[in-house]
């Protein structure tokens, strides 16, 4: 799916507005953390700024020094307040189509709680994959 404008009907703007429940973790002046409703992992949460931002590329591009410092820091904070500094985590954030983002608001996860395993189901590229070098 290729997201270009932002749909304030995302269910991350709906939860943002009080209009659908979520299960809070963590809040900053800029940013909310709430549980996964499908986790993929013992803990599995995600941190998404409180702007209308679509993705990764579009937060980092538009966002303002104070929202993305804010955002950084949240999701230390959060895997903190879940208390898997010390066992471990993965953190990751889809941006567009070939990353299979779901919902165009930018969310990043916070993945924990038991050995993740490679970090890529699937595991190694085929042979002739081609790399992309720039
Ligand atoms: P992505 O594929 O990176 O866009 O991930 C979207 C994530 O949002 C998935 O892990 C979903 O389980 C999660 N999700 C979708 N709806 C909700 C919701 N209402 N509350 C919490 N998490 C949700």
């Amino acid at each position: 799916m290729k997201f270009t404008q932002y749909d304030d009907q995302n269910v991350f703007a709906k939860i943002l507005r009080g209009e659908i429940p979520c299960t809070k973790v963590h809040e900053t002046e800029h940013c909310l953390a709430f549980q996964d409703i499908a986790p993929q992992a013992k803990v599995h949460v995600l941190v998404i700024p409180k702007g209308a931002y679509l993705s990764w590329a579009d937060f980092s591009a538009n966002a303002s020094t104070a929202e993305q410092a804010d955002y950084i820091a949240a999701i230390g904070d959060t895997a903190r307040a879940l208390g898997v500094d010390e066992t471990g985590y993965r953190i990751l954030a889809n941006h567009g189509h070939d990353s299979h983002q779901e919902v165009p608001h930018l969310h990043t996860h916070i993945l924990a709680g038991q050995p993740l395993g490679p970090m890529l189901e699937g595991g190694d590229l085929p042979p002739d994959t081609e790399y992309v070098r720039k």
